[in-house]
């Protein structure tokens, strides 16, 4: 996968054993995603998307407005997903710890009465990114054995267009928050993905021999991370 930007605009190019070029822009946060010819150069793909770039441009305006209209506030009951797993959001008001308890099938969300939307979001967000934390730890113990390296330094943090990145240099991995919404198979992917960047800096047919090797079912992996429903959330890949 490469990614080309057009102005502020970056595109996902796959190249395929495809005969037409076919540009989709995704929800929720309309990102675009282009399959293009194997043998079409960067310069052709940039000219056939500047010239659906009105179309590409109002898909993304429509999911803006679509996202606007789904911002549930933090009530309760509205959908969010955990581990790939869907919960409802349930708010119970007192007095102490600000906190969220997973239960069966619910999100219990324990809050002050009175706390804002905005500080409501701030508990999910640490709940998850703990939950992540967590299982990060647990992986990373088992999977830098596996693969033979170790990172100086790992952490989560929110990111709108990768789902991880790895410094070579400074042996620093970074994975995206968002991953505490798919199943647990996805953060191990993509946490051995970025390992697997320690031995090899870009994805060519090097990288995929670690990957076979490391882990097989990788594909299925990231088809997993692609095709998963989308919590109710403003951004995600
Ligand atoms: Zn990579």
């Amino acid at each position: 996968m490469t990614i080309i930007e057009i102005g502020s605009m970056a595109l996902q190019i796959n190249r395929k054993t495809i005969k037409n070029l076919r540009i989709t822009v995704l929800p929720p946060d309309g990102r675009v995603r282009v399959s293009a010819p194997a043998s079409m150069t960067d310069t052709a793909i940039r000219m056939a998307v500047i010239g659906r770039i009105q179309w590409i441009r109002r898909q993304q305006r429509d999911f803006a407005n679509q996202a606007r209209q789904s911002e549930r506030r933090m009530l309760g009951g509205e959908c969010h997903y955990l581990w790939g797993r869907k919960y409802r959001l349930n708010v119970i008001e007192r007095t102490g710890k600000h906190e969220i308890k997973a239960g069966r099938g619910q999100l219990n969300l324990y809050v002050s009465p009175g706390t804002s939307d905005e500080n409501r979001v701030l508990v999910l967000e640490t709940f998850y990114r703990n939950e992540l934390k967590n299982k990060i730890k647990a992986l990373l113990e088992f999977w830098q054995n596996e693969i033979g390296v170790d990172v100086a330094d790992w952490g989560v943090k929110k990111m709108k267009t990768k789902w991880g990145s790895c410094s070579i240099q400074a042996r620093r991995i970074w994975l995206n928050l968002e991953l505490a919404k798919k199943p647990p198979e996805c953060l191990a992917y993509i946490l051995v993905h970025e390992l697997v960047h320690l031995l090899e800096r870009k994805h060519n047919e090097q990288f995929k021999a670690y990957m076979n090797r490391f882990l097989p079912d990788w594909e299925e992996r990231r088809n997993l991370l692609n095709n998963m429903p989308l919590a109710y959330s403003q951004w995600a890949y």
